[in-house]
């Protein structure tokens, strides 16, 4: 197992040679050096790291394969008020490293391509597509803190919403508890 690099993930690695000696990397990207990134957010710090860790083996088929997660604090905006949320995108992957669009068909369906020249994969654009898969598609303040809750009070006045996977509404012990209660 090789060392993980203290801070600055590689920019650019040899995967096969990663793979093949099971190597884990741990190391920041600088959010500021992504480019699709930061036009894709409302902003971050201007030292905002992404915090990454790829783990490189080959897997059972001896595909060379990543498995990743990665976490990054950034601001994105409410859709809801359009002002700016602080948030921390993360998310875990699991990628297949190939060369060709003919090798990323073959892949089986749990591994998403990432497609590389034969010697060299640029890890900081692996990271980038992936923060910018991570980003929600429509992403809100927790109702509480969201300075558009007046109105969304206008239109609901209940405010029941929130949460509601774990209402009570449809739960069987709740409904046998109403009904004990009308017996009295
Ligand atoms: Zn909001």
């Amino acid at each position: 197992m090789s060392k993980a690099s203290d801070t600055r993930l590689p920019k650019t690695v040899d995967p096969y040679r990663l793979a093949e000696h099971d190597t884990v990397l741990e190391g920041d990207v600088p959010l500021s050096a992504l480019s699709r990134f930061r036009n894709a957010v409302m902003g971050f710090e201007d030292d905002a790291v992404c915090r990454v860790k790829l783990s490189f083996y080959l897997d059972g088929e001896r595909r060379r394969t990543v498995s990743g997660e990665l976490e990054a604090p950034v601001s994105l905006q409410c859709q809801r008020c359009m002002e700016s949320m602080g948030t921390v995108l993360t998310s875990s992957f699991l990628l297949g490293l190939v060369t060709s669009d003919g090798q990323a068909r073959q892949l089986p369906k749990e591994l998403e391509p990432f497609l590389m020249d034969e010697f060299n994969a640029d890890l900081w654009l692996m990271v980038e597509d992936e923060l910018l898969l991570a980003l929600p598609s429509y992403p809100v303040h927790d109702r509480s803190e969201c300075p558009a809750k007046e109105e969304l009070e206008a239109y609901e006045p209940d405010g029941s919403s929130e949460g509601s996977e774990e209402g009570t509404a449809d739960n069987p012990f709740s409904v046998l508890a109403g009904l004990k209660k009308t017996k009295h």
